[in-house]
């Protein structure tokens, strides 16, 4: 595909791979792929240089059947309402997968955070979240981080969902540790792509971790702690690409000191000097075994598809792959492991946070990490046997396995 990825149309054409395994009628089709609700707010906000200008919001509650809608809220210049549908049902079949009792959903607002102060993201921040805060709240939907937001985001959501609430810390997930937030939340999603892959390398295709070959596309929040943890567990990350640069190093980048490096540095891997740079256009044929696009979606097409050479790749980044990429994958015999299994320990640890709120009553990193990895691999046999069973794509038995849970509690609540 070309430009912009339409990510919806990918989306359901990955929905009705899976829809035809399970020969769904076009009424139940409709159904599940119809979002429950969507919203577009306008947010006023006075710039510090005075000018006022108009910013637009989005939330998609794609499905509450399982539970409350969940998913984060992003902040990017380009964002369109139809990517937010597309993420949103991503969501669904995400906490479909993993089995935790939420639905899906997804918001954002159009902005470019580089280009503004804290005091207008907070600004932001506020005035979209009082705009929706009658369809938010802890038994209804509960945003949490996302692309260009954070910890700090999350806290000016509690703040100001509390103004009109009162003190309900299960509103939003992704809090800073001193307002309620989990341990290993900030490190989830990262260990998750990290432990799927360490299955799928090892379990899956009989090779050994000690040394394999790690490639990656984005150091933000996901791609630096997956970082992190292959390393921890052997792997050699041997290529890092990022916005602003890239760096390499056959025999395994110093990945600490990389860490430390990007962030002292703006996020950025650009100028790491335990390595060489290179052109980051050219991270997907980088020479190396395990590929992991954990930055943004629609990046491997049919453009970029043929010149990956590594055996298994795993999507730390939502929707990264076109239908077109997945088939020349499938083609060329490359384990994918999908984003809706392989990057949802985010949103495991963040049910682990509502728990918490909930209760009033918090666990250790220990407990936390020993629950979400309970989690993960339970759902990785599961969707594994749906691979068998099918003989199909990860991705379409991870949806086939999310399809059949949804569908069920939709009949169940007697639709
Ligand atoms: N950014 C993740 C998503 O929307 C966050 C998941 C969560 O923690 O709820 O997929």
């Amino acid at each position: 595909m070309d430009g912009r990825t339409n990510l919806f149309e990918s989306v359901n054409r990955q929905f009705d791979e899976a829809a035809d395994i399970l020969n769904l009628s076009q009424e139940m089709r409709e159904l599940l792929k119809t979002p429950y609700r969507e919203i577009t707010v306008a947010m006023p906000i006075r710039m510090e240089d005075g000018t006022l200008r108009v910013f637009k919001g989005y939330r998609v509650q794609h499905n509450g059947v399982r539970g409350p809608q969940k998913g984060g809220l992003r902040f990017h210049p380009d964002l369109v309402l139809d990517d937010v549908r597309a993420l949103a049902s991503l969501n669904t079949w995400k906490t479909a997968v993993v089995n935790i009792p939420f639905g899906g959903a997804k918001g954002g607002i159009q902005c470019d955070p580089a280009k503004m102060s804290l005091h207008e993201l907070e600004m932001l921040t506020r005035r979209y979240i009082s705009k929706l805060s009658m369809v938010l709240g802890p038994t209804r939907d509960v945003p949490s981080p996302d692309l260009n937001t954070n910890a700090q985001t999350m806290a000016w959501v509690l703040d100001e969902y509390g103004r009109k609430n009162g003190y309900q810390p299960a509103c939003v997930t992704g809090k800073p540790l001193e307002l309620g937030g989990s341990q290993g939340r900030e490190a989830a999603t990262g260990r998750g792509v990290a432990l799927c892959a360490r299955e799928a390398w090892t379990r899956l295709l009989g090779h050994d971790l000690a040394g394999a070959r790690v490639i990656l596309q984005g150091f933000g929040n996901v791609g630096s702690f997956a970082a992190k943890f292959l390393h921890e567990m052997g792997a050699r990350v041997v290529a890092v690409a990022d916005r602003d640069g890239a760096v390499r190093r056959a025999e395994g980048l110093d990945v600490p000191a990389l860490f430390v490096h990007a962030r002292t540095n703006r996020g950025t891997v650009a100028g790491f000097p335990g390595g060489e740079a290179f052109d980051p256009g050219t991270i997907w044929a980088q020479e190396g075994d395990i590929l992991i696009p954990a930055a943004l979606g629609g990046v491997l097409t049919q453009a970029t598809a043929p010149e990956v050479r590594a055996s298994l790749i795993v999507e730390g980044a939502n929707a990264p792959t076109t239908p077109e990429a997945d088939r020349i994958f499938w083609e060329r015999g490359i384990t994918l492991i999908p984003d809706i299994l392989a990057n949802a320990g985010g949103v495991t640890v963040s049910y682990f946070e509502w728990v918490q709120n909930l209760q009033q009553l918090f666990w250790d990193e220990a407990e936390i990490f020993e629950k979400e990895e309970k989690i993960l691999m339970q759902a990785f046999r599961d969707v594994e046997e749906k691979v068998k069973r099918h003989g199909c794509t990860w991705r379409t038995g991870a949806l086939v396995l999310a399809l059949e849970r949804v569908k069920k509690a939709n009949e169940l609540r007697g639709w």
